[in-house]
Formats: C-alpha cells, sequence, structure tokens
C-alpha cells in the first residue's frame, strides 16, 4: 500500500471507491499500466456485501453471496497491480503536476494525487424519516437482511419497499422469521416477475398493500408499527420485532457537489464514455445518474471509465496514438 503525497509524483488514476465499479474500472486501468489506486470507504462497505446471494450476475449459476463477489474482485484488480487504501474521501480539488492539470484527494490525514480521478463511491439506502427509525437503528431498524435476519428467528418482521431488493430480502427473511410482512404503499409491487412470484407464493410472506409507516415504537426494542392506508386513512398496528427498510436510494456523492454537475436527488451526471462535466473527472456505478443500478451495469460502467480515464491521462503525457 501505497501513501503517495500530492508533493510526489501523481497516481495516473485514483478511483474513490471500492465496489463493483470502482473494482472493476481498477482491473481495467491497471491491466493496461496505468499507475492506479483505489480508495475504499473506511466508514461504509460495497452495498453487494449487504446481500446473501446475487444471482444475477452472469457466469455464476446458483448466485455468489456478495461479500465472496468483491473480495474476487479485488483479488483479480491487485493482481493486475491495482493499489488499495481504505479512507473516506472528503474533497477533490484541482491542482497542477509541473505543466500538467491534476487532482488532490484528500482522505483524513491523506492526500493523494492524480491525473484523472473516478467516482465510484456507490449509494447508501434512504430513511424513512419518521418517528422512531434512527432510535431503533441496531435495535430492530436494519438497512441489510443478510446482516441481520438471524437475530428474528420465529419473530414476525415487515419488510418496507416493494422493489427487487425489498422482495430478494423478505425471501430471505423468511428461512428464520415465521411471519413478514411486506408493507408497500402502493397495491401491486415493482419487483421483476420472478421475485414476485416467488414472494406471492410463500406461506411466510402476507403483504400490507397502500400502506406507509407512520412510527416505529418499542421500549429498548421495538415491539410495533403504526401503519396509514393512503386511500382510506384507515390506521392500524402491526406487532413485529423487525423493520427492515428497503425504499430507494440515496447517492455518496456530497464531497463532490461543487466538483462535478449532479442531477436528480444528487446523482452524478455522465455521457456514455462515463465522464463528468468536468475534464479529467469520470463516474461510474450507483452514484452516476442511471436506469438499472446493479452489480452488472457498474461493473460495465467501471470499464468504460477506466477506458477513458486511460485516454485521457495519455493525451495528458502526449501519449496518445
Ligand atoms: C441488499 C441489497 C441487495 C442487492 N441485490 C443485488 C442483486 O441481487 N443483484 C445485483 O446485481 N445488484 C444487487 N444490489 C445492488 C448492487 O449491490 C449495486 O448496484 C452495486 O453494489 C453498485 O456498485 P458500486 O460500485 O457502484 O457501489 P457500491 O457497491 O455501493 O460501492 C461503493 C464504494 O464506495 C465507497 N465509498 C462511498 N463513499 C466513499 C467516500 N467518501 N470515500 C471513499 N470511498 C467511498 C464504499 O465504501 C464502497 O466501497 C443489491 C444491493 C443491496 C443493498
Amino acid at each position: 500500500m501505497s501513501k503517495e503525497t500530492v508533493s510526489g509524483s501523481p497516481y495516473d488514476i485514483v478511483i474513490i471507491g471500492g465496489g463493483p465499479a470502482g473494482l472493476t474500472a481498477g482491473m481495467y486501468a491497471a491491466r493496461a499500466d496505468m499507475r492506479t489506486l483505489a480508495i475504499e470507504g473506511a466508514s461504509n462497505l460495497s452495498q453487494i456485501t449487504a446481500t446473501d446471494v446475487i444471482e444475477n450476475y452472469p457466469g455464476i449459476p446458483g448466485g455468489a453471496n456478495g461479500f465472496e463477489l468483491i473480495e474476487r474482485f479485488k483479488t483479480q484488480a491487485v493482481g493486475f497491480g491495482l493499489e488499495t487504501v481504505s479512507g473516506d474521501v472528503t474533497a477533490v480539488t484541482r491542482t497542477r503536476f509541473g505543466d500538467r492539470d491534476g487532482w488532490e484527494i484528500v482522505a483524513g490525514e491523506q492526500r493523494y494525487g492524480a491525473l484523472a480521478v473516478i467516482l465510484a463511491t456507490g449509494a447508501a439506502w434512504r430513511r424513512l424519516g419518521v418517528p422512531g427509525e434512527e432510535r431503533f437503528i441496531g435495535r430492530g431498524v436494519s438497512f441489510c437482511a443478510t446482516c441481520d435476519a438471524p437475530l428474528f428467528r420465529n419473530r414476525e418482521v415487515a419488510v418496507v419497499g416493494g422493489g427487487d431488493t425489498a422482495i430478494q430480502e423478505a425471501i430471505y427473511l423468511t428461512r428464520f422469521a415465521k411471519k413478514v410482512t411486506v408493507i408497500h404503499r402502493r397495491d401491486r409491487l415493482r419487483a421483476t416477475a420472478i421475485l414476485q412470484k416467488r414472494a406471492l407464493a410463500n406461506e411466510k410472506i402476507v403483504f400490507a398493500w397502500n400502506a406507509v409507516v407512520d412510527a416505529i415504537e418499542g421500549l429498548d426494542l421495538i415491539q410495533e408499527v403504526r401503519l396509514r392506508d393512503v386511500k382510506t386513512g384507515e390506521k392500524r398496528i402491526l406487532p413485529v420485532s423487525g423493520v427492515f427498510i428497503f425504499v430507494g436510494l440515496t447517492p455518496n456523492t456530497t464531497p463532490f457537489r461543487e466538483l462535478v454537475s449532479l442531477e436528480g436527488s444528487g446523482y452524478v451526471t455522465v455521457d456514455a464514455n462515463m465522464q463528468t462535466s468536468v475534464p479529467g473527472i469520470f463516474a461510474c456505478g450507483d452514484c452516476t445518474a442511471k436506469r438499472l443500478r446493479q452489480v452488472v451495469t457498474a461493473c460495465g460502467d467501471g470499464a468504460t471509465a477506466a477506458f477513458s480515464a486511460q485516454l485521457y491521462v495519455e493525451e495528458l503525457k502526449g501519449e496518445a496514438y
């Protein structure tokens, strides 16, 4: 692991993020002989580590565990010469290295220099913003079924959300919980057909349609959630020991607000080459504005971002051909 500072020679490419997007970018860049560093977040992990099984990543029939898959990505990238460090990046600012434009990346006490930067910081689960949610995190409120499902053996739990992740995690929870109530604000699911079929056929899963959570309540641990029917306004109490929340994502782009153009709720605007609004800064994966946020698309974005960054660096060095 290198602790390059801006006073030394800069990296060709610094990648911020160690998820599927960042590590794929790292593999492509290092394999193309770019001197490349990936800064993996210190205080949060890739989202992929929150899931028990990824069964829609090609080439792995039967699926792969999220932790194992990310370890494989990393081993492969490091094998091609990618350097990695752990740290939370708080700022990226413009600088010069001799007669070349470059970037200074700040992570804690460390400063790294780069000719090109790839943002691959992913996204985090959105909160419901209801009373009790923050208070019961770690005491019944969870954003990761893989991590916490075994704590709810033979208990009744709720899953909030109706997309792929919510339904996949609800199905996983039935391995442990006695009953799983899926609370969804609409009258049908958004999840893909195969997941819907599995959930609807699962005897342990019941649905609270057109319902929203008004509050999560209990003493030391969760005892119940207060539900409201969005059509009739009718209120009811659902006794549960756990609430698993999967209601969408917020991109991890706060440090880049002043750096590049963002859109929607803070997603980085990129073109088809993963170029951001600023030359020399590229972005890939779940932190970008796009339609489908999955491992396979994050990897594809990562490869494209690395190739674009490589072309940019070669041009900057006068090595383009
Ligand atoms: C519960 C769950 C189930 C899922 N199931 C599937 C599935 O079955 N199939 C599928 O294809 N996809 C699934 N996904 C989605 C998939 O995990 C994401 O699409 C994918 O991980 C996106 O990759 P990424 O590299 O863009 O971001 P992430 O995997 O989120 O990685 C982001 C990286 O950036 C780092 N980071 C963040 N902020 C900073 C910072 N300031 N400084 C430095 N580093 C930072 C993080 O530590 C992390 O290393 C699931 C997600 C979840 C949460």
